[in-house]
This record gives structure tokens, C-alpha cells and sequence, in this order.
């Protein structure tokens, strides 16, 4: 299971430490009755239900990756800001306890903490009541390994089928080397179980992007009337707004594409009017950017010959102005 729960609430005292540990993260020095401290389990190495499982190295960088990580209540709870915080993470290690894969069932315990505001009220007594909350993780891994072959399927694809049997053993993926942890998340335990929701883990933007696949391909099949689930449509906001972002990214490098364009076009076709060459890159698409930018840089060495800066300035000084070396 990749999805971790929540264990507990603390009733009892914190410990001198912990509260050191919590004050790191936090703006103003709290006091012990202001936070609420709680016991969470992120993830394990046991192979969860889409065949995946984290490799123990992958679990040992995890627990530092989470430190510090805040995590957002679930979708009920949208539109309000509660968070916790992950202010401690362990590895610990069951060696009675066998996953199916063999080894020795290895999981990611947390502790976090939230402050004890009234709007937090109803969640802490949840937690206390022992009401079970499921704990969606986000993170990126730079390795998927096929558990038959041993090939990082993130880079080749191999003929292994996830779930099959071979030689009587279950094809799994394991999630090695995680390069970053982005944030956990509270999950209310569905009535059904599992039932309708689509698993609100992210292994990295790729997954996310074949889930938020499905999902349009339910949207597509559907008839007329269409529900998702939470998660679903969580799935799609983030995607959303990650492709937003990517415009944004992608809108402000072919801006700088074209500034850089008119500049050296100024060098290189002095003679042509600077409108006219901020109207036609205006006009150009992101390739035709690119190669008039090459051919410019290209022209530029002939016009100004790379010379190191102090040459340069000795140069400008010798022709008694700077001017052609301003930009
Ligand atoms: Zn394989």
C-alpha cells in the first residue's frame, strides 16, 4: 500500500524534543497546548493494488524527503486552509512481518502537527475518535523497476505484464531513487472502500497524466450525466492548473525568444526599423524564433567578434565611446 492511514493522536505530553522539533517549522514559538501532535503511516514496501512497491532505499530517502512536508485535509474539508506538518519521519522495520514479495515488511511512520485552532476542532476529535483516515503521498521517483527483467520501465518498456505471474512469481513495479516528496494529503476512507475512486497517488507527472487520462476517457464515454468522485476531479484541477503553469513557462520563454530576436536583429540589420522587426517576430512561431535567433548569433560574431570583456573595454575606450557595447 502506497496510501498510508493515520494511527493516532497524542493524549499524552510531548516530549521536551518534539516540541523543539515543531518549532523549527513553525512562525511564531508555540506552546505544548497549542499544537496537536499525531502518528501517521506513510507508505511501505509491501506491493499495493496497482502492483507497485517502494524499494526500502526508496522508503530511507523518502523519510528524510517528508520532513517538514505539510499535508492537506481532504476534499471535504476543501476551501479551508488546514494543514499539518510532518515534523518527524522513521523507517521502521517489522522483521516478523513478511511482504509478498519476501522481504521483511519495512513502512515510513510521521509524526505531524497542526495547531489547536477551533477550526481544527472537529478533525482533532476525529482523529481521536480513532475515525480512520486514508493518506494519499505525492513524490517523484527517478526508477521503476520491472521485478522480472530488471529494466527501469520509466525509461524502456520491457514485455512484462504487471500482475502476471512468472515462474510463479507476481510481476511488480519497484519505485526506487525518489528525487523529491511534494506533499501527503488526508483522504476520508470512502463507505465503500476503493469503490469509484481512483487512487489520488502521484508517482510523478507522467502517472498523473495517464490517470487524468482515464478520467477523460470516462468523461468521454459518459452519457449525459457525469459523476466523479473527489478525486477525480482533483486529479483534474491539478492537472489543470499544471498546465497552466507549463503555459505560463512556455509564454514567457517565447516572449524572451522575441525580445532576444529584436535585439540582435538591432546588430545585425541596423538598418531595419525596430517596429518592423517587433511586428514580424510578433508573427514568428517558437521555430522560426529559434533558427532566426541562431542565424542572428550566427551574424553577430561577424559583426562583433567575441572578444574577452576586458579587450572590449580597452577597445571602446581606444575608439573614445562606449556606446556599441550597451545593451
Ligand atoms: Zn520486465
Amino acid at each position: 500500500m502506497k496510501d498510508g492511514f493515520v494511527q493516532e493522536g497524542t493524549k499524552g505530553a510531548l516530549l521536551p524534543d518534539e516540541l523543539e522539533e515543531i518549532n523549527r517549522y513553525s512562525v511564531r514559538k508555540l506552546a505544548e497546548d497549542e499544537v496537536y501532535t499525531f502518528s501517521l503511516t506513510l507508505c511501505d514496501n509491501e506491493i499495493d493494488r496497482d502492483f507497485e512497491r517502494f524499494s526500502v532505499e526508496a522508503l530511507e530517502k523518502l523519510c528524510r524527503l517528508f520532513v517538514g512536508k505539510t499535508g492537506i485535509f481532504d476534499h471535504s474539508f476543501k476551501g479551508s486552509d488546514q494543514t499539518a506538518r510532518i515534523y518527524r519521519c522513521e523507517v521502521v522495520r517489522d522483521p516478523g512481518k513478511k511482504t509478498a514479495a519476501g522481504e521483511d515488511y519495512v513502512c515510513l511512520k510521521a509524526k505531524a502537527y497542526m495547531p489547536r485552532t477551533e477550526k481544527n476542532a472537529d478533525l482533532i476529535k476525529e482523529i481521536e475518535a480513532g475515525i480512520k483516515k486514508e493518506i494519499s503521498i505525492s513524490c517523484a521517483v527517478e526508477e521503476a523497476i520491472c521485478s522480472v527483467c530488471g529494466v527501469n520501465v520509466k525509461k524502456v518498456r520491457c514485455a512484462h505484464k504487471k500482475g502476471k505471474r512468472y515462474g510463479g512469481k507476481v510481476c511488480h513495479v519497484v519505485l526506487n531513487s525518489p528525487t523529491d516528496a511534494y506533499e501527503w494529503s488526508f483522504v476520508a476512507v470512502p463507505a465503500q472502500p476503493r469503490a469509484g475512486v481512483v487512487k489520488a497517488f502521484n508517482i510523478d507527472k507522467e502517472r498523473g497524466e495517464a490517470r487524468v487520462n482515464e478520467v477523460l476517457k470516462t468523461l468521454k464515454m459518459a452519457g449525459e450525466e457525469v459523476t466523479l468522485s473527489g478525486h477525480q476531479a482533483e486529479e483534474i484541477l491539478k492537472y489543470l492548473e499544471r498546465l497552466e503553469m507549463e503555459a505560463e513557462a512556455g509564454r514567457a520563454y517565447i516572449e524572451g525568444l522575441k525580445k532576444e530576436v529584436v535585439r540582435l536583429a538591432g546588430i545585425v540589420w541596423p538598418k531595419l526599423s525596430h517596429s518592423a522587426v517587433v511586428s514580424l517576430a510578433e508573427k514568428m512561431d517558437i521555430e522560426e524564433l529559434r533558427a532566426f535567433k541562431a542565424a542572428f548569433e550566427a551574424a553577430q560574431d561577424e559583426v562583433m567578434p567575441p572578444m574577452p570583456q576586458l579587450a572590449k573595454a580597452a577597445a571602446a575606450k581606444e575608439a573614445g565611446e562606449n556606446k556599441q557595447f550597451k545593451i
